[in-house]
């Protein structure tokens, strides 16, 4: 179904400017993809896949501010997650894994495209995510994972939360998405006045319980609103539902799934079955009822032995929303949560799963802005060339040919400002944003140094000891500013005029 002009006109322009540029560079990149799969084993296996006809599926399964330390595997004392747990162990696990963004809009922003919100309009100064009241969304020259895919006529359906424009022309079915199945932004808008205070009540309460009328959030199918307020406490289940009906419905052909549950984002709703399954009160069965769901999906793979031919990754789009107490979820070791360039605010939680991917534990830097090169890459498929990327290649740590991520470097954003910069161990802040909830931004008389092996929780700031580390992650930031200043214009800020 291709209902939108945009996503033909985004198709064909794409195609023309990979022409233009001249088949010389397509022959050297198939000449050194050739090379690559002639002395390295593993990707033979996925030229041979290829080869094959047998394009890798992908399913992407990304929570709303689950924190670093919110899984049993990444550990979490009173949340069970055996089926994440299985997962990590089957698979990779990944211990510094970033998202573009500590808040939701521009954290999806960076995973769909693989370029810094800061680049494709999805940051702002003035506005932090969009709004029921926004009048814009992801631009439609932007090129998603979706689309890329769509070169080779994968089938694609987005069923969660997107929160990348809610208008006809930015929901996921203008984005290269063939279905679409969920709420169009936070679970959280449009709160009907006059109902009970979520965070005064869920401060009383770890197992408060809102009442679905007190968020009028429709429930949409493709650009259709079918239910209206969307039914809160099936929500999880019902994604799941239709999670698995895609992949049943798709074996047999190259599939992207893209399952963006809407919570924990508060309020927190459960299924009947998981309330009260947790020691944890009503966030803990959140994410236990989310772990089950994992479990389906990675069951239904299985079942349809799939397993082998389908990359699954599991993520958060930011950290916990810690002003929310026990509702909110924990960053674990790191410091602070959403709504901060803390590493608490943008280091996730993070497991790929299935393929070839070899099992392990890595601690290497990695980010959702890699997803598109990386799926790129295992699929045959290519990225944007004519525009800036910020995605890096990950196929070759995923399956073993390597033991060092090419992503050596982050720059953490956040409403249209760098705060700081990593490259290798070191971390330099220059901008902080107070820990707890969204305080204003505050420029530090000098900027911070943290060794981020050392001092994961960045409480030892090693300025004064490391002067030529500083220099380096100075100059860092000037050429990354530099970099970003062609940047698009702020395209989250307008309203929809009342
Ligand atoms: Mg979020």
């Amino acid at each position: 179904m291709r209902p939108f002009i945009t996503t033909k006109r985004k198709a064909n322009f794409y195609f023309h400017t990979i022409l233009s540029f001249g088949h010389g560079i397509v022959f050297l990149l198939f000449l050194l993809f050739f090379c690559l799969s002639c002395t390295a084993p593993k990707i033979a296996t996925t030229s041979n896949a290829l080869s094959n006809n047998q394009s890798p599926n992908f399913v992407v399964i990304f929570t709303d501010d689950l924190g670093y330390g919110d899984l049993s595997c990444f550990g979490n004392p009173t949340i069970k997650t055996p089926h994440l747990d299985r997962m990590a162990t089957e698979g990779q696990k990944w211990t510094q894994f970033y998202v573009a963004d500590p808040v939701c809009t521009p954290s999806r922003a960076g995973l769909m495209t693989g370029r810094y919100p800061i680049r494709n309009g999805m940051s702002s100064a003035k506005r932090v995510v969009l709004f029921p009241d926004s009048a814009g969304g992801l631009p439609a020259e932007e090129v998603t994972i979706a689309e890329v895919l769509k070169q080779k006529n994968y089938a694609t359906a987005a069923v969660g939360k997107w929160h990348l424009g809610h208008l006809p022309e930015y929901l996921p079915i203008a984005q290269g998405f063939d279905s679409y199945y969920g709420i169009p932004y936070s679970n959280d808008m449009d709160f009907v006045k006059g109902s009970p205070n979520y965070r005064k009540e869920g401060k009383k309460d770890p197992n408060f319980l809102a009442n679905i009328s007190a968020y009028n959030v429709p429930l949409m199918q493709d650009a259709t609103i079918i239910e209206r307020p969307a039914d809160q406490n099936t929500i999880t289940r019902r994604y799941t539902e239709k999670a698995v009906e895609f992949i049943k419905s798709n074996k047999n052909q190259p599939f992207f799934l893209y399952l963006a549950h809407s919570l924990p984002h508060i309020p927190l709703f459960a299924h009947p079955d998981f309330i009260g399954s947790s020691k944890r009160g009503i966030y803990g069965d959140v994410i236990q009822e989310i772990d089950w769901s994992v479990g389906q999906v990675l069951q239904t793979l299985r079942d349809l032995q799939l397993d082998k031919n389908t990359i699954v990754v599991f993520s958060s789009d930011n950290g916990p929303w810690l002003s929310f107490h026990t509702h909110g979820g924990s960053a674990g070791p790191l410091r602070a949560g959403k709504g901060t360039t803390f590493e608490g605010g943008q280091r996730v939680p993070t497991i790929f799963w299935g393929g070839e991917i070899k099992p392990g534990i890595i601690d290497e830097m990695g980010s959702t802005l890699d997803l598109i090169n990386t799926f790129a890459a295992l699929s045959g498929t290519s990225i944007p060339n004519d525009r800036k990327m910020d995605s890096y290649d990950l196929s070759p740590i995923l399956l073993g040919q390597t033991s060092k991520s090419p992503r050596v470097e982050f720059h953490y954003w956040t409403r249209a400002k760098l705060h700081a910069v990593r490259s290798g161990k070191w971390k330099l802040h220059i901008l902080q944003r107070e820990p707890i909830n969204y305080g204003k931004a505050v420029k530090l008389e000098r900027p911070e140094l943290y060794d981020l092996e050392t001092d994961i929780s960045e409480k030892y700031d090693k300025f004064d000891t490391e002067p030529a580390k500083v220099a380096e992650l100075k100059a860092m930031i000037a050429a990354h500013k530099a970099d970003v200043a062609d940047a698009m214009p702020d395209n989250l800020a307008a309203r929809i005029e009342k």
